[in-house]
């Protein structure tokens, strides 16, 4: 065990949680030191694996009192280093509190503790005919309290938006050990400032989220996935614009580029459907009514051939649509899976700019020697950029270029009006750009914030900003 924790502060978290829920050694704490971002790793001092939000309350009061840094955790997927526990200090895992406690049919809402995996929750609220829909693309790999915790969006944002759109309310406890409710089970509320959604996305910065009140909606009847290979980058990204202006809202709207595809064959070791293609659309569309289906699907297969896509798939069993997402799906795992040096940007642009975005994204990697692929939720003008390190690229010189090419790519984004993350977070890797998108005002409004919330700087410090 490091220096850090005194053997007295030991003895107490293990008072509160039980002598097996605090993890100290080197081995355990592995699994704790890093997250999914590439390239970051940082040990705790302890890991504490709570069960309760009274438990919650207590080793944040403990912490307090002795200014523990203390690091929230949920499954640790993060992509921006959001629960690496920089400082050391307490790992707060999350992943015992993995209970859904109620679907609420009468009012449509699901009430869950914040560990429970993403995709359970869905499975649990579909069985009952409901629809949780933000679906990220770890969904099978996420807690629910991390979505809510970064704001996590994924392919059916385009239709139904993300984790914010359904957080009714919140129970979170605040750095000092006090539990805060926040919201209700209501879908309207305007009751002061709204302290609800501030903690959706704030990166377990600013308080530990215990309780989540979840809207449901009605799980749609019909539901068909559309792929479809062009020879261009170009016009693939352009017909995603045309079926948003000819006011056709599929629930995703998912692009691949060929680097994307060769990399999912190579992490998959078989052969990826339209593989010599320059560039994947894959279209879910769902709904109710068939005509209104079968209009939309129409349209899109037009839009399709319009824009040059030289054939389609349409899947519209579970089995072949599962396989019709499976490289799209796979991309961040291959690439973290693969050994090879990159970096992830998750810019968002207004949705015309996605064509722009995408040439854009291509040429500074080749004004800056490196690899690029692109791969995104192409429908809400969120567009995963990967750059690589080339083989023959020395590794100082990987260091010297990447943050110039970030630096670019930030700065085309918002000149088209975007915003350097879509859903990732700040967290660690992106809180020195910042300032290209925030104002001094602004970023001092975020300061004062965290402030009020954590006057001693002990929640997951060094997030955001430092
Ligand atoms: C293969 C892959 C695909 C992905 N696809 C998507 C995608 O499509 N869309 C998307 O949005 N993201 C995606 N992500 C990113 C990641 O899965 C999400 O950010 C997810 O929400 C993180 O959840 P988690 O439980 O793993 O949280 P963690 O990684 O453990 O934590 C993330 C952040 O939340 C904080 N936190 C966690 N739990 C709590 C809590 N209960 N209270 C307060 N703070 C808390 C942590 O401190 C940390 O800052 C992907 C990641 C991978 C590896």
């Amino acid at each position: 065990m490091k220096k850090g924790l005194q053997q007295d502060v030991i003895k107490r978290l293990e008072d509160i949680v039980g002598e097996k829920h605090v993890l100290k050694d080197q081995l355990s704490l592995e699994k704790y030191s890093k997250d999914e971002t590439i390239g970051l790793q940082a040990f705790p001092d302890v890991a504490v694996r709570v069960r309760t939000a009274d438990e919650v309350s207590r080793v944040m009061r403990l912490a307090s009192e002795y200014a523990i840094p203390v690091t929230p955790r949920g499954l640790g997927t993060s992509l921006s280093g959001g629960s690496v526990p920089i400082h050391g200090g307490i790992v707060l895992s999350m992943e015992r509190m993995g209970e859904l406690l109620e679907i609420d049919q009468e009012n449509l809402m699901a009430v869950t503790e914040p560990g429970i995996v993403t995709g359970e929750l869905h499975r649990l609220v579909e069985e009952q005919g409901c629809f949780y829909p933000p679906d990220p693309a770890s969904k099978d790999s996420c807690s629910i309290g991390g979505n809510v915790a970064e704001g996590a969006g994924g392919p059916r944002a385009v239709r139904y938006g993300t984790t914010k759109d359904y957080v009714c309310g919140l129970e979170a406890v605040l750095p000092s050990g006090e539990i805060m409710n926040a919201g209700a089970k209501v879908v309207k509320d305007v009751t002061g400032y709204n302290l609800c959604q501030l903690l959706v996305g704030s990166e377990g910065t600013l308080a530990i989220v215990t309780k989540i009140i979840l809207r449901l909606i009605p799980k749609p009847k019909m539901k068909v996935d559309l792929l479809a290979p062009f020879n261009a980058l170009a016009p693939a990204a352009e017909a995603v614009s045309e079926i948003i202006r000819e006011k056709i809202v599929p629930t995703a709207i998912e692009f691949m580029d060929n680097p994307a595809i060769r990399l999912a064959e190579r992490y998959l070791n078989k052969k990826v459907v339209f593989n010599t293609a320059a560039a994947h659309l894959l279209v879910q569309l769902d709904g109710n009514r068939k005509e209104d289906f079968e209009h939309s699907m129409e349209k899109v297969e037009q839009i399709f051939e319009r824009f040059g896509a030289w054939d389609l798939l349409v899947a519209q069993e579970p089995e072949a649509q599962n396989r019709l997402w499976e490289a799209r799906r796979c991309i961040f795992e291959a690439a973290n899976r693969m050994g090879v040096m990159y970096e992830t940007m998750d810019v968002v642009a207004p949705r015309c700019c996605v064509a722009d975005l995408v040439i854009s994204a291509n040429e500074i990697a080749e004004e800056h020697g490196l690899e690029p692929l692109c791969v995104g939720h192409a429908g809400d003008g969120n567009v995963h950029v990967l750059y690589f390190k080339r083989d023959d690229m020395e590794k100082d010189e990987w260091a010297r270029v990447l943050p110039m090419a970030s630096q670019s790519l930030y700065k085309k984004t918002i000149e088209m009006g975007g915003k350097i993350t879509a859903e990732h977070g700040i967290g660690l890797t992106r809180k020195k750009y910042l300032s290209m998108d925030f104002s001094p005002t602004q970023i001092d409004l975020l300061r004062g914030i965290k402030k009020t919330f954590d006057p001693k700087g002990i929640l997951n410090p060094g997030k955001i900003f430092d």
